[in-house]
Formats: C-alpha cells, sequence, structure tokens
C-alpha cells in the first residue's frame, strides 16, 4: 500500500476534474479518478503517474446512488483510506431556455448527478471516512459554480443544483466538523473547458473587452486545481463550510 493519502475526483478524465487530480498528484496524492467516460482517462493516468502518484480510474455513474457504496469499498480496496473528496463531476443544462418551459426531466436529470448524486456520494464517503479512524486533515471539496449565487433565468435546473451544493457544503461540514474532515466549496467562474466550448464565442467579447469577468480573462482549469489543492493539502486546519470563488471578480457584486 503507498505511503501517500489518496483523493477521490469524481468527473476526472477532462477538463477541470483532469486538472486537479494532475495538481493533487503534484502535491503528494495517489489519485483514484471516477467518471461516467472512460474516454481521455489514459491520459490522465498517465500524467498522474508521471508526477510518482499511484493512479486508477473506476468507471461509475454519480447519478446511480445505489452503486456508491460498492466504489467506495474498492476504491479503498485499490487504494486505501479515502483522505479527500473532490466533487467535480456535473453537467449542464441540456438546453438553456425559458423558465416556463423548462421539462421536469431536464430539471430531474441534472439535480440526479449535481447534487442528488454528489449528496449521496459524500454520504458514503463520509461514512468510510468516519469507519477508518481519526481523520485530521482530511477534506471533502465541492465544486459548485458563481451559478450557487448568480441566476442565470435561462438555465434555472444548473443554477437550482449549485446553490444546493452550498447547502450541502455547510451541513457536511457541520456533522464531520469534530471528526477533523474540512469540508469546503469552490466557485468556479467561466472557466476554459469541454463544457464551456459550445458558448464560448457568446462569452469571448463580454470576458476580454467587456469587462463581464473583472480580470479580463476566463479561467483556465488549473486555476480550479490549485484551489483545491490549497484546501486539500490539511494546513486551513481551523477552517470547515469555507467557500471559495476562484473566478477572476465576477461574482462581485459591481455598482
Ligand atoms: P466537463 O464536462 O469538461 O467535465 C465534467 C466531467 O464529468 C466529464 O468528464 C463527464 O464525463 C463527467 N460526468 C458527467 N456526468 C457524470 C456522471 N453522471 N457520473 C460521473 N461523471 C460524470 O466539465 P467542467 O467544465 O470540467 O466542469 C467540472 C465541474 O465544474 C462541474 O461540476 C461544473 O458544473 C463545474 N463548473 C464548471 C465551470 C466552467 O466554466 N467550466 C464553471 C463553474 C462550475
Amino acid at each position: 500500500m503507498s505511503a501517500r493519502p489518496l483523493a477521490l475526483v469524481t468527473g476526472a478524465r477532462r477538463g477541470i476534474g483532469a486538472a486537479i487530480s494532475v495538481c493533487l498528484a503534484q502535491h503528494g496524492f495517489d489519485i483514484a479518478l471516477t467518471d461516467l467516460d472512460p474516454e481521455g482517462g489514459e491520459a490522465v493516468l498517465s500524467q498522474i503517474q508521471s508526477h510518482g502518484g499511484r493512479a486508477r480510474l473506476f468507471v461509475s455513474d454519480l447519478s446511480d446512488i445505489a452503486t456508491h457504496a460498492q466504489l467506495v469499498e474498492d476504491v479503498a480496496n485499490w487504494g486505501g483510506h479515502i483522505q479527500c473528496l473532490v466533487n467535480n463531476a456535473g453537467i449542464g443544462s441540456p438546453q438553456r431556455g425559458d423558465l416556463l418551459a423548462l421539462t421536469p426531466q431536464a430539471f430531474d436529470t441534472v439535480l440526479g448527478v449535481n447534487l442528488r448524486g454528489t449528496f449521496f456520494l459524500t454520504q458514503a464517503v463520509a461514512r468510510h471516512m468516519l469507519a477508518t479512524g481519526p481523520r485530521t486533515g482530511a477534506s471533502i471539496v465541492s465544486i459548485s459554480s458563481v451559478s450557487a449565487e448568480m441566476a442565470s433565468i435561462e438555465r434555472a435546473e444548473y443554477c437550482i443544483s449549485k446553490a444546493g451544493l452550498a447547502m450541502l457544503t455547510k451541513l457536511y461540514a457541520l456533522r464531520l466538523a469534530q471528526a477533523g474532515i474540512g469540508v469546503f466549496e469552490i466557485r468556479p467562474g467561466i472557466i476554459r473547458t469541454p463544457l464551456t466550448a459550445a458558448v464560448a464565442s457568446r462569452y469571448e467579447q463580454r470576458i476580454t473587452s467587456e469587462g463581464l469577468v473583472p480580470m479580463h480573462r476566463w479561467g483556465e482549469p488549473q486555476d480550479v486545481a490549485q484551489a483545491v489543492a490549497s484546501l486539500a493539502n490539511g494546513t486551513l486546519a481551523f477552517a470547515t463550510g469555507s467557500v471559495l470563488n476562484v473566478d477572476g471578480g465576477l461574482s462581485i457584486q459591481r455598482f
């Protein structure tokens, strides 16, 4: 068994999750990557291994909560105690449109992955953490979004799912505080990934020249990954339930 701590990162084959996985490996973690789709996972695994970390991809659907207990057991059998959970996997709205035309199917699909899936995987990992001894320095970091607070009327189900993650963070922070497990929420702004590729041209000018983002640039997956690493290394020992905006100033109210 490896002496390195183990992190489980969901939705880790590409985008922000891939960057988080590689960055945590650079900070000394072994990584259990999960994803619905294995495509691209091999490249992430070899990057992690080039930093001296062990890594394995577990194909898993976050929305299929009946599989979570087995997933946690499989991950622990492979890599030992889970010291850090990064709830990164998430989907956007299947179709942006009028709030009054939002379908129950779209609502359930997005909530089923982003909130219901994340809630119950967190529950399964928290049980594992508590069952495997004192966990001082352990952490649970959820990647929500500026949409946890900023309303985008054409993608209500996404915003609601991310607002739910904000409460999830507070609830698990309270439940796990005495065990020394830090629970955190990171709210990325507009990050250049496959998820935003479809709307990239619509955002480009607003970001870079119209000042929508005060830093006048896109966020990169690495920006979010560095924030996760700073929370996951256990040095913020008296912090829990904290929210970190990684958005170039997008969410600051202006006048
Ligand atoms: P992405 O689409 O590039 O990556 C998401 C990953 O999650 C994919 O690999 C996908 O296969 C996986 N996934 C989707 N459904 C899954 C399921 N049911 N089970 C397991 N894995 C599943 O997206 P990204 O931009 O890297 O986003 C990562 C997270 O960051 C998401 O939660 C997203 O909401 C959040 N976020 C992204 C941005 C942005 O601008 N890109 C901004 C704020 C928040």
